[in-house]
């Protein structure tokens, strides 16, 4: 290939625009292309809820939220840590703080300005970037190509490839690269949705009544798994934050039963001294109310497991472990993230494609997945920032 030819990065989310920023700041050439008519438009909307950049906990736990895929990703995530992440952010003009549950956020809340300072960054160095360029894969010459109305074809130096998973496919990331790859030998792991809701079959009154609120501060158990945090009542079923930390577990297991504590701060014999305290002649809607601070949403969710015990032991062992079908999760379109996606197998340690030498791939289209929490996004920009210093060390 021509020594002078520039590093084609095609996917302009975090990944692919982080590779480019370390890439361009080395000096090499960079031509970025995106199939959508403006870049970067899951980044713009993960910015709608506060862009949650990354998490602060120690790095130790860090790692675990990576699940199975923890041991690929660990030296990237070494290498561009949390810490350097927020450096990043700060150099592009945006100060960040740790919210109270150790995450981390721009100040702005947002994701635009970052990306606006980025975008000025990239293009001071000279970076091109082609909008509405579907890539599709290679010409018999071995150029990049593209679908009609796009670039022509386009030779390059090496290829990063930060195409993105397969959820909320109309901000861009659809999946639909796994064929050009699977074609030339690249295994593939299915798509399947993460950090998605799960349906439940609510009655309609608690439907009507409570979907959009969220239960605070509650403890979610499948299996040996159990996870404190918060959920969502959607008019579909349940979605938040627990959920998606069991993510993996839920999956394979739907249609599961879930057992909700509504308490996790008491034990049991704690809740039942308290409703004894409870005056005789209360409802129990004021007793659990009174007694115990339950909100009306939780005290509609114990009814949605039948008549509650009136008996203190039997209530109070309902109030920590209220039972929930959930009966399938959500599709990809509906999912804040997807696992599956290239296998670690079909990369060396540089992201190189074994099958595809100087073609490297980052972000999301890797088969990994982890929880909301700033996880999605610290993997992808770390992961970019990895193969952009092995293209650079070729
Ligand atoms: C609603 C929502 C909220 C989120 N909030 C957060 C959050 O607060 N914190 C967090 O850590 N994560 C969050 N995420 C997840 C996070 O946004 C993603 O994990 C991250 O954007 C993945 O980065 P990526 O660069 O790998 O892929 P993407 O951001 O998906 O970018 C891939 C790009 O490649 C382009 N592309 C795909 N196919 C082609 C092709 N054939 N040719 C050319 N271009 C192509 C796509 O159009 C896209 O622009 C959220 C996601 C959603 C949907």
């Amino acid at each position: 290939m021509n020594e002078n030819a520039a590093v084609a990065v095609i996917g302009a989310g975090p990944a692919g625009l982080i590779a480019a920023d370390v890439l361009s700041a080395a000096g090499k050439r960079v031509a970025v292309f995106e199939r959508m008519p403006s870049v970067a438009r899951k980044f713009l909307i993960a910015g709608r809820g506060g862009l949650n950049l990354t998490h602060s906990e120690p790095f130790e736990r860090f790692i675990q939220r990576y699940g199975d895929a923890a041991p690929q990703l660990a030296p990237m995530l070494r290498a561009f840590t949390p810490s350097d992440l927020i450096a990043w952010a700060e150099g592009l003009g945006q100060e960040t703080f740790v919210g109270s549950s150790g995450r981390v956020f721009p100040k702005a809340m947002k994701a635009s300005p970052l990306l606006r300072a980025l975008l000025r960054r990239l293009a001071d160095r000279g970076v091109a970037i082609h909008t509405s360029a579907t890539w599709l894969g290679w010409d018999e010459s071995g150029a990049l190509r593209f679908a009609h109305g796009g670039p022509p074809p386009f030779r390059a130096s090496a290829t990063l490839l930060t195409l993105g998973g397969a959820s909320w496919p109309r901000l861009g990331s659809n999946g639909l690269w796994a064929e050009a790859l699977r074609e030339r030998g690249v295994e593939v792991a299915p798509f399947r949705p993460a950090n998605v809701g799960f349906n439940v079959a609510w009655s309609e009154h608690f439907r009507d009544r409570f979907a959009g609120q969220p239960l605070k501060t509650i403890a979610l158990r499948c299996g040996a798994h159990a996870v404190r945090g918060e959920a969502m009542v959607t008019r579909y079923g349940l979605e938040g934050g627990a959920l998606y930390a069991l993510s993996a577990e839920l999956r394979a297991r739907a249609p599961v039963t879930i057992h909700i504590d509504l308490k996790p701060a008491l034990t049991k014999a704690g809740i039942e001294a308290k409703l004894g305290k409870a005056k005789p002649g209360d409802s129990l809607s004021s007793t659990l109310r009174k007694a115990l601070g339950l909100s009306p949403l939780a005290v509609g969710l114990l009814h949605e497991a039948g008549p509650p015990p009136r008996e203190a032991a039997a209530l109070a062992a309902l109030i920590k472990a209220v039972p929930v079908r959930l009966i399938a999760a959500q599709g990809l379109e509906r999912a804040i993230s997807s696992a599956g996606g290239i296998a670690w197998s079909a990369v060396d340690e540089d992201l190189q494609l074994r099958a595809l030498p100087g073609v490297y791939v980052a972000g999301e289209m890797l088969d990994w997945e982890a929880p909301t929490g700033g996880y999605l996004l610290q993997a992808s920009f770390a992961t970019g920032v990895w193969a952009a210093h092995a293209i650079l060390s070729r």
